[in-house]
C-alpha cells in the first residue's frame, strides 16, 4: 500500500483544515490541523509531500520524522508547520487503523474509558455583570456539561495595553464574576478559568490568590507561555491549580514545562503540537510526574475525535475540551451526528478514527479545496 494523494480544505466560517491522505488501493484517511494561517497550504506543499508520496502510510512514526526533516535541515520544527504535520499523522493513524480492522485507540495501547468527558469553553457571560455569567454557566450545565471554562481576558479599560499589569478595580471585577460562576453551579460541577496569556506573574497571582477557596478546576496559561522559569514561579506560588499547554510543540517542546512543574494540568493541543502518537508520548511524559492531562481543542469533528483516541489511551486525561456548542456546521461535518451526548463523547470502535466526514456538507462550507475530494 503506497500514498498517491495528499490533499486539504479550509472551512468556513471558521477556518478548520481538513486533511485527506488517499492510497492506492482505494482506502483513504482523515485527519484536521489546527486552523493556524496558511496551514491548509502546508499541507499541499511538495516538500512536505516529497517524502511521503510513494510510502507506506502504516509505517507513521517514520513518516512524521521524515517530514520533520524535509521541512528543516535539523528535522525539528514548530508552529504551522507541526500544525500541518499533525493533521497528516492523523489521516496516517487513519489508514493504519481502517488497514488492520481496528481503533487508532487500539493501535496506541488499548483504552482507559470509553466515554471522553469535555468541557464547554463558554468564552463570556450573556452580559458582562456577574449575573450574565452565572446565567450562561448554568445554561451550559443544564445542558449535561459537568465541567466548563470561561475568560479573564484584559478588560478593555486597562490602563496600560503593554505592561500586562491591571487595575484593582478589574481584579474585584473578575473576582466577582468568578465567584458568582462558581456558586451558581452545582458543587460537583468543574469550573476552569483562562487568562489569555494576559498578565505579568505579580498581577496574575493577585488573582489567584483570590480565587483560591473557589477550587477552580485551573487556571490557565496565567501569563506569557515563552518563560517556563516564570511560568513555575506562579505555579508554586498559589494553590489555584496552573493549567498551560497549547502553544508547546513535540514532547521536546513540553520537556522542559513538565520537568520545572511548571504546571499543575497540561494542554496540548494534538492537531498542532505533532499528532496522535506525539499526544501519548507528552502524557506519558507528564504522567512521571502525575501531572493530568486536559487537551486544548478548537477543532472541528474531525480533530476532536482523534483527540478522543489518545483520551482514550492515556491513563492521565482529565477533560478534553470543546468550543462550538450550536454551531451546525460542527454538527454537519460528519456523519455520525449527533457524536455529544450529556457532555461526552463515547470513544469510536471501528477502525482507524470510527468516523466518516459528510464530503457533501464539507463541499457547502468549503472556502478552499486544495485536493481534499480527489
Ligand atoms: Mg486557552
Amino acid at each position: 500500500m503506497n500514498i498517491t494523494h495528499i490533499g486539504s480544505v479550509l472551512l468556513q466560517p471558521f477556518p478548520w483544515v481538513l486533511v485527506k491522505v488517499t492510497t492506492d488501493d482505494g482506502i483513504t484517511g482523515i485527519g484536521e490541523a489546527y486552523h493556524g494561517a496558511g496551514v491548509h497550504q502546508i499541507v499541499v506543499d511538495e516538500r512536505l509531500q516529497r517524502p511521503l508520496i510513494g510510502q507506506d502510510p502504516r509505517h507513521v512514526d517514520r513518516l512524521f520524522r521524515d517530514m520533520m526533516r524535509s521541512m528543516s535541515a535539523s528535522g525539528f520544527y514548530q508552529g504551522t508547520v507541526m500544525s500541518a504535520i499533525s493533521g497528516i499523522e492523523m489521516a496516517l493513524w487513519d489508514i493504519t487503523g481502517q488497514t488492520l480492522g481496528v481503533p487508532i485507540w487500539q493501535l496506541l495501547g488499548g483504552k482507559f474509558r470509553d466515554t471522553i468527558r469535555l468541557y464547554n469553553d463558554c468564552h463570556a457571560g450573556e452580559t458582562e455583570t456577574p449575573d450574565g455569567y452565572a446565567a450562561k454557566a448554568k445554561a451550559v450545565e443544564a445542558r449535561g456539561f459537568d465541567a466548563l471554562k470561561f475568560d479573564i481576558d484584559p478588560l478593555p479599560s486597562r490602563r496600560d495595553r503593554y505592561n500586562r499589569c491591571i487595575s484593582n478595580d478589574d481584579i474585584a471585577h473578575y473576582v466577582e464574576v468568578v465567584t458568582a460562576i462558581r456558586e451558581s453551579l452545582h458543587p460537583n460541577t468543574d469550573l476552569a478559568i483562562d487568562a489569555h496569556w494576559g498578565y505579568a506573574p505579580v498581577d496574575i497571582l493577585k488573582i489567584a490568590y483570590a480565587f483560591e477557596d473557589l477550587n477552580l478546576l485551573w487556571l490557565e496559561d496565567p501569563i506569557p507561555p515563552e518563560n517556563v522559569d516564570a511560568m513555575a514561579k506562579v505555579a508554586a506560588a498559589t494553590r489555584t491549580p496552573i493549567c498551560t499547554g497549547e502553544n508547546f510543540y513535540t514532547r521536546f517542546g513540553f520537556r522542559d514545562l513538565i520537568q520545572a512543574q511548571a504546571a499543575d494540568i497540561i494542554s496540548p493541543d494534538l492537531a498542532k503540537a505533532g499528532g496522535l502518537l506525539e499526544g501519548r508520548r507528552i502524557a506519558d511524559l507528564a504522567d512521571m510526574y502525575y501531572v493530568p492531562l486536559a487537551p486544548h481543542n478548537i477543532c472541528g469533528p474531525v480533530g476532536t475525535v482523534a483527540a478522543c483516541h489518545v483520551c482514550a489511551a492515556v491513563p492521565n486525561f482529565l477533560v478534553l475540551e470543546f468550543h462550538h456548542l450550536d454551531n451546525p456546521v460542527w454538527s454537519a461535518l460528519l456523519h455520525e451526528t449527533p457524536l455529544i451526548h450529556d457532555g461526552q463523547i463515547t470513544v469510536p470502535d471501528r477502525p482507524g478514527l470510527g468516523v466518516t466526514v459528510n464530503e457533501d456538507a464539507v463541499r457547502r462550507h468549503a472556502k478552499e479545496n486544495l485536493g481534499f475530494f480527489r
